[in-house]
Parts: C-alpha cells; sequence; structure tokens
C-alpha cells in the first residue's frame, strides 16, 4: 500500500461535512459513572450536530482486554439508551494496517528502537505526581551499528522522533491547548517491546479509518491529542475536533476505579432505579441538567442545544461523584 492510499484518501467521510463520533472503550472492566459521562457526551455531540456514532472496541492489549467485558459493554450501553450507528470495530486482528503506518513513518526515518526498561526510565527521572514524563531521549543518539548489535540481543520498543515545535488547538470544552512535544513529552512509543502496537497509533489510523471527525473523551487523554496531531499529520491523515469532558472522581478527589464499587452501572441501578434514573443523576452532577431527575439521553437532546451542552460543560476539569 502507498502511503497516501493507505492514509487519507480512503477515509469513509473525510470530506463530507458530517459529525462522526465514537464509543471506544476499553474493554477492561465493567462500565462506571466516569465512563458513562464520555459516552454520554460523546453520543450528545454527535447526535446535537446531526451526525452519527461509531463504536470501536479498543482491545489492543490483549493480556488486558476480554470479551467478556466487551459484551456486557454493548450491553450496558444499550441499556443506558446510548445507541450507535456503525461497528462494533475491534483492533485485534489488524496489525497489518497498523504495520503500514509505523513501516511508513519507519521509512522515513521517524523512528528509532528504544532498549530502555522501564527501571531505567524511572531511575533517570521520577515524575512527581501530576508531572508529566518527558523521554530525555536515551537512545536516540545510539550509531547504526549500536542498534544493529542491541537489536540481535533484546528486545527493543520503538519511539516516535518528536520536533522541537509547538502543537495548537482549541478544545471544545478546554479551550486552547499547546504542547511542544520535544520539551513536554519526548520522542513517544509507537510500538512497544513485545512488537504490539502502541494506543496512539491505533487510535490515530483507526479514527481516519472509521471516518471520526470527533474525539469526546475523559479529561486524563487530553495530553495525549497534541501525540495523535503530531501523527495524523505525519501520516496525512484527517485532524479531527476534540473534546474532552470533565473525570468523575471519588469524593477523596481520587480516580474512580474499581475500589469505587458504588459507581459502577449496578450499584448505581441500584441506587437510581432505572438507566434513566442514572442517566439523569450524571446529567446533573455534569451540570447539563438543573434537577436530579429522571431523563433518556433522547429527551436531553430535547433539553439542550450544542452551543448550551458547551457552555454547561466548558473548563470544568473533574467532577465529584456523589
Ligand atoms: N480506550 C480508551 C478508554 O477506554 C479511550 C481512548 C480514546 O478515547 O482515545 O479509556
Amino acid at each position: 500500500m502507498t502511503e497516501s492510499k493507505a492514509f487519507g484518501s480512503n477515509c469513509i467521510g473525510a470530506n463530507d461535512q458530517t459529525v462522526v463520533g465514537r464509543f471506544a472503550p476499553s474493554p477492561s472492566g465493567r462500565i462506571h459513572a466516569g465512563n458513562i459521562l464520555a459516552y454520554l457526551c460523546a453520543w450528545l455531540v454527535a447526535q446535537l450536530q446531526g451526525g452519527r456514532v461509531v463504536l470501536r472496541i479498543e482491545d489492543l492489549d490483549s493480556e488486558r482486554s476480554k470479551s467478556a467485558y466487551a459484551e456486557a459493554l454493548m450491553r450496558d450501553l444499550e441499556r443506558l439508551g446510548l445507541t450507535w450507528d456503525e461497528g462494533p470495530y475491534y483492533q485485534q486482528n489488524r496489525d497489518e494496517v497498523y504495520a503500514a503506518a509505523f513501516d511508513s513513518l519507519s521509512e522515513r526515518g521517524l523512528t528509532y528502537p528504544c532498549f530502555c526498561t522501564r527501571a531505567d526510565l524511572h531511575a533517570a527521572s521520577a515524575p512527581h505526581a501530576g508531572e508529566r514524563f518527558v523521554y530525555p531521549g536515551t537512545c536516540r543518539s545510539l550509531s547504526e551499528e549500536a542498534r544493529k548489535e542491541l537489536l540481535s540481543v533484546k528486545p527493543a520498543a520503538w519511539r516516535l522522533l518528536t520536533r522541537d515545535c509547538d502543537i495548537a488547538f482549541t478544545d471544545e470544552l478546554q479551550g486552547p491547548v499547546s504542547m511542544n512535544l520535544a520539551s513536554d513529552c519526548g520522542d513517544f512509543v509507537i510500538r512497544r517491546f513485545d512488537g504490539s502496537f502502541a494506543y496512539q497509533l491505533a487510535v490515530v489510523v483507526d479514527d481516519a479509518e472509521q471516518g471520526v471527525t470527533s474525539v469526546v473523551r475523559g479529561y486524563d487523554l487530553l495530553d495525549s491529542s497534541p501525540q495523535q496531531r503530531y501523527l495524523q499529520d505525519l501520516l496525512g491523515l484527517p485532524h479531527v475536533e476534540y473534546a474532552h469532558v470533565p473525570l468523575v472522581v471519588a469524593p477523596d478527589g481520587r480516580r474512580l476505579s474499581k475500589r469505587n464499587r458504588d459507581a459502577e452501572l449496578e450499584s448505581l441501578l441500584g441506587r437510581f432505579g432505572t438507566p434513566e434514573g442514572v442517566i439523569g443523576h450524571i446529567s446533573y452532577l455534569a451540570g447539563l441538567i438543573p434537577y436530579d431527575e429522571t431523563i433518556a439521553p433522547d429527551e436531553l437532546l430535547c433539553e439542550l442545544t450544542y452551543s448550551k451542552f458547551v457552555e454547561s460543560l466548558q473548563g470544568k476539569k473533574q467532577i465529584v461523584f456523589s
């Protein structure tokens, strides 16, 4: 496949104006209040703009992904009234497609093997809580000879060369975002030690192939967006609009996790009685509706416009689950 054919010209929807959103769950656990808010927002953004939604099960990590979780996720989305128009697509068995993107970058000398272990990186600089990890470029300047020698005896991850320039865009909810990948992130991994392709690469390739124009997801992924934009540019793929929605956190300020069983859908259903009760409570916490009332996603569409939606969530980074 040539580069332009593989990455760009055959993207469904790349040239029309229809908003195509997506749900991109990783099937590694059950759905909880944080995911529900993110999927609800993704759905609203598409529907309020007359668009459609693609479902992609992000099962790239074969060790953590379980098909039972994927099935449960789809059932839960349906139960909540969060419908999709296309998919489910999967990431497993798509190595050939990701490899074509990887090869096109490598052929241009934009990738290099990295032999640093997690322990090496940690010893070099242990980021403090909340700080970004910046790869110091340890393996960037290895000679061709040294690389060959090491590759014959050690597994390598593959990093993408970053440039000292700012990647800037405006997030629909979080406003202007700007990141210098060289100083704020460093060369990042696009292929892992075990040969599998990394999230950043797969997501960019999949979004383009599936015609996604609107990426709505949790605030924790905001920092990934400049990396994804950079990859889109290098691969000649269309940009997408971003909207990073607030994270739902536990009352102690920590991210919701498996420990917070009361934020899982089953507990929420026990507490609020119906899927509409759950949607209503989460919408109320997010400030999308003024009262904690029972409401279905379809009914929310009558309460909101796209600008009202944006206004309600603008600048919010987290919401306390209560
Ligand atoms: N698969 C990721 C998750 O479930 C989302 C990735 C994305 O939206 O780009 O958190």
